[in-house]
């Protein structure tokens, strides 16, 4: 049985229990909870887990992380079977083939197309159930509701909402910049009927202002504490752990003979999805390398080349607007639970013969040193020893918008039965990346996940399939899905605001059960 306990990435030696690191997501301390242990794989875990489907893979890897006193195994059993119910996939991720040695691991099978709902259907249906279960048998008044609060450029807006959508003590408030998000996204987010749902359009405002104004909401004290705010972005842990079992599925997926010299491809902005792989490679699964795939928000990429993790000083601070724009990053919040890792295997040889809670401190203590230095001043140098440490398990490219646009292009174009497929732009990324590693090692099996289906990103995927080049590609007929086509035509409800007041009051007139009239 698990006995894994969650500790913080930045210090103290206190531990918590898999329900408490899920509902607190951000340690006080500003660290990231990991498991006290990796576990190991049981011994037979490759004839017993070959022919299990996605939702009982799920929960054999789950339960090494999910002890039983945090949540009873037929009761995760049914948060499973719920979350993947909806996915229109059987395999729920499938894994398509593309040359001789090289697929496509489909994370976007999900109900809002892009990959956040493989851990978003999951961490929904978790928070459901550790409030019904606090709430058993008390009154009303005494019920314990949660104020879900995050800010979303795109993606992890809808893919929250869908997996939170009509939970009950759950409200969940999405913020977005007014007029910046895509059509689609919008339409997406605002067409969800359920009452616990508010579409929060914040007026003159960017991304970086919605995100600065749920920053300061869950610094107030009082306002945190009278709203119980909770938050779904992707350092909260059973996200990570969710996407662990779609590389198990992939391994399975493969044909018994390319299950050799395994490389995996990610697309990566906040590195969630990849570190997910690193801790399956850690688990046991054969994996020979993780390439991240960065496009020109390249801080991961700098890093595997310098050892220096810095923001980039050509930008002014600022990201760059790119056609992968789920992948627009500054800094990687993820990169946080590896360099702990890192900080920790790195150790010399004094301290990595102490006991375990003493190397833990250590690391802990390293890894506040760097992160310190990011904050003062935009940079930490972990230093080549550490560089070298991680390029053993990971490589890193960065991908230009030009070579996304061509690689878009080759992929549609691909001869039969490999194409035409039509990938969408972060997608597209990640095998722009994977050619260039490809060519260093032929013989390897490579892995590219595929984050997003090409509906979700229109602009990316008509630039590069010009009706002048491709004049056979039709985007309504070729690739808009039937369900995105829909939204168009269905009602919406918006709730357009100014500011941080404006947000505030909205929260405050829900919680007294007043009902907002929407503006769209
Ligand atoms: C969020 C997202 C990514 C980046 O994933 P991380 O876990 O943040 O590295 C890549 N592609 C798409 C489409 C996304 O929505």
């Amino acid at each position: 049985m698990s006995q894994t306990r969650y500790f913080s990435t930045r210090g103290g030696s206190e531990t918590l229990s898999f329900d408490e690191a899920v509902l607190m997501g951000l340690a006080p301390n500003g660290g990231l909870y990991i498991p006290t242990e990796i576990p190991s794989l049981p011994a037979n875990w490759e004839t017993e887990w070959a022919n299990l489907s996605f939702p009982e893979l799920s929960l054999a890897v789950l339960s090494l992380f999910v002890p039983t006193d945090s949540i009873p195994t037929a009761d995760l059993k049914d948060i499973i079977d719920r979350s993947y119910a909806t996915f229109r996939s059987e395999e729920v991720t499938p894994l398509r083939q593309t040359a001789a040695n090289e697929y496509v691991l489909e994370l976007w099978h999900g109900p809002t197309w892009a990959f956040k709902d493989v851990a978003l259907q999951f961490v929904g249906n978790v928070f459901a159930y550790l409030l019904e279960r606090a709430n058993k048998g008390k009154s009303e008044e005494e019920h314990e509701h949660l104020t879900v609060l995050g800010a979303t450029s795109g993606d992890t807006g809808s893919a929250a909402i869908y997996g939170l959508r009509s939970k009950p003590s759950i409200t969940i408030f999405i913020l977005y910049p007014d007029g910046r998000v895509s059509p689609i996204q919008e339409a997406q987010m605002a067409t969800v009927p359920d009452a616990n749902v508010y579409c929060v359009s914040v007026e003159d405002s960017d991304f970086d202002t919605c995100q600065a104004i749920v920053k300061n909401c869950f610094g107030d004290r009082e306002f945190n504490d009278a709203h119980r705010l909770g938050a779904v972005n992707s350092i909260n842990w059973a996200r990570i752990l969710a996407q662990i079992v779609y590389y198990f599925q992939a391994y399975f997926l493969l044909p018994k003979e390319a299950r050799k010299d395994i490389n995996f491809v990610v697309p990566t902005g906040n590195f969630g999805d990849i570190l997910a792989g690193w801790f399956a490679k850690r688990l046991g699964l054969p994996v020979q390398r993780l390439t991240v795939a960065t496009n020109e928000n390249d801080i991961l990429a700098r890093f595997f080349a310098t050892g220096r993790y810095e923001r980039d000083p050509t930008t002014d601070g600022g990201v760059k607007a790119t056609y992968s724009p789920a992948m627009d990053i500054l800094l990687s919040s993820n990169f946080e639970r590896l360099l702990w890792y890192l900080a920790h295997d790195a150790q010399d040889a004094a301290t990595a013969a102490l006991p375990e809670q003493q190397r833990r401190a250590a690391a802990q203590a390293t890894l506040n040193g760097w992160m310190d230095d990011l904050k003062k001043n935009g940079k930490a140098d972990m230093g080549t020893a550490v560089r070298d440490i991680a390029s053993k398990e990971f490589g890193a490219e960065r991908v230009s918008d030009q070579e996304t646009l061509d690689e878009i292009k080759k992929y549609y174009s691909a001869p039969a039965p490999y194409g035409p497929y039509v990938v969408d732009p972060h997608t597209a990324v990640g095998l722009a990346t994977q050619e260039r590693v490809a060519k260093a090692n032929p013989s390897a099996t490579y892995v590219t996940l595929s984050t997003a289906h090409p509906a979700k990103f229109s602009e990316a995927v008509e630039l590069a399939l010009t009706k002048e080049a491709f004049p056979a590609f039709n985007f309504a007929k070729d690739v808009l899905p039937e369900q995105l086509a829909q939204l168009e035509g269905m009602k919406r409800r918006v709730y357009k605001v100014k500011g941080e007041e404006g947000v505030r009051a909205l929260v405050e007139a829900v919680k007294r059960g007043e009902k907002p009239t929407p503006s769209a």
